[in-house]
């Protein structure tokens, strides 16, 4: 690409083609054709300048956080703790205390749901999430019911993959003890309207949390405007690390969270039979956290605020639209969920008629692309669509037109191939 082709386009453009030059996994040496990277959903790809802040970490900082009278541990705990108040100021949140450190969005939800809802259900009570979510925003809510006899109670989609809105009032019962629901679905890209939906539960004195795992690395999210009362997420899915992720928890519910793991690190003082704890986040971080990973997930933040959330998003709807306008006019395709961009991210499942979703993903794979296939942890939502697997495609930052003709390219000959 020379300069001078890219002086001509706009600054948009320009930061969306430059960003690939950011990611080694595109610049190996040796590979046959180069990668072309549709799974974004379950993990995207990680830039050089967070793979940088991790070997740095390593290299000039480490040392654990919050015990070390020395210089190199109070230099990790700062830098530990600079990465609390990046993501609070990235997700909106007023404190950084507010901020607890989690392996990822699966223990963030588990977290509360052992530790905050568990100790307030009864039997008859419900939990309510929606016919969409991740085995994640499903399970640690199933769990919970069946040790104290609540239920969980799930709020319909269309046949286009929106909510069915209009049925949520007769949801939201005095027995219903909270809301859970994702931000953005993670097989069909729906764009839930979380305003109308945190409103709504709170003129029932519901509270909500809010899976925004598809959510953070596409959109803005300012977690005070939204109002909800717990939002989760995980570092891998928005270009840091694996093995870290967040739990938000507005302040009025911090108290109500009882330790979910004990350990070092979370306490005040210990007798030998009892144990207080020290202040909330920390109380919540039992053992050595994933510090590095909290340095790489920092680094995240600066990257995906250097590119613009807007232009990304932009950029993922513009590839969407692209691919949209292929696959809803392909004759022996079919595409789940919306097609209207404005409820729509970056994600389609789709069908080839005759072909299992895992041979396509296979033959794709053989043309170097990858993309996902199976039932996407979403299996209450692959009854609803009456398939047991869909084949995915989602885009980031890094993806262009170009990718989305040469995977076209490959999935006529999948058709080919299977008649
Ligand atoms: N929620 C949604 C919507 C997801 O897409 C995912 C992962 O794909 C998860 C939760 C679980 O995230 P993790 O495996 O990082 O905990």
């Amino acid at each position: 690409m020379s300069e001078e082709f890219l002086k001509k386009l706009s600054d948009r453009q320009n930061r969306i083609l430059r960003a690939k030059a950011d990611f080694p996994i595109f610049h190996k040496k040796k590979e046959k054709r180069p990668l072309i990277y549709l799974d974004n959903a379950a993990t995207t790809q990680k830039p050089r300048q967070v793979i940088e802040s991790l070997v740095s970490f390593y290299e000039q900082h480490n040392s654990n956080v919050h015990r070390g009278i020395y210089r190199l541990s109070e230099e990790a705990t700062s830098l530990y703790e600079g990465a609390r108040r990046s993501v609070a100021h990235f997700i909106g949140a007023s404190s950084p205390q507010s901020i607890v450190f989690t392996r990822g969005t699966t223990e963030s939800i588990n977290m509360i749901a052992r530790s905050w809802l568990q100790p307030k259900l009864n039997r008859g009570d419900h939990i309510l999430v929606t016919e969409m979510e991740h085995h994640s925003n499903l399970i640690p809510w199933q769990l919970v019911a069946q040790e104290t006899g609540a239920q969980l109670s799930y709020l319909s989609i269309t046949s286009q993959g929106i909510l069915e809105l209009e049925n949520l009032e007769a949801l939201l019962t005095p027995d219903t003890k909270i809301l859970a629901v994702s931000a953005v679905s993670n097989v069909l890209g729906t764009i839930n309207p979380l305003e109308h939906l945190i409103k709504t539960a709170h003129s029932h004195n519901i509270p909500v949390l809010v899976d925004g795992a598809q959510a953070v690395a596409r959109q803005i999210i300012d977690v005070a405007a939204l109002d909800c009362d717990f939002f989760v997420f995980s570092a891998h899915k928005m270009y840091g690390p694996t093995g870290i992720g967040v739990l938000y928890c507005k302040p009025e519910h911090q108290q109500d969270i009882q330790p979910f793991m004990g350990g070092g690190g979370m306490i005040e003082q210990v007798q030998e039979q009892n144990a207080s704890w020290t202040e909330y986040p920390w109380k919540l971080e039992a053992g050595t956290p994933a510090i590095a990973q909290a340095v790489g997930l920092s680094a995240a933040i600066d990257y995906l605020q250097g590119v613009g959330l807007e232009t990304i998003g932009r950029h993922e709807k513009e590839l969407t639209d692209y691919a949209l306008q292929k696959l809803t006019q392909w004759p022996g395709v079919s595409v789940h969920g919306p097609v209207n961009l404005t409820q729509k991210a970056g994600v389609i499942s789709f069908q080839v008629d005759n072909t299992h979703p895992h041979d396509v993903a296979q033959i794709l794979d053989e043309d170097g692309i990858a993309v996902r296939a199976g039932h996407h942890c979403a299996q209450i939502l692959m009854s609803r669509l009456g398939v047991p697997a869909t084949v995915r495609l989602s885009f980031s930052l890094y993806n262009d037109q170009a990718e989305i003709d040469q995977f076209a390219e490959s999935l006529l000959k999948v058709q080919q191939m299977f008649g």
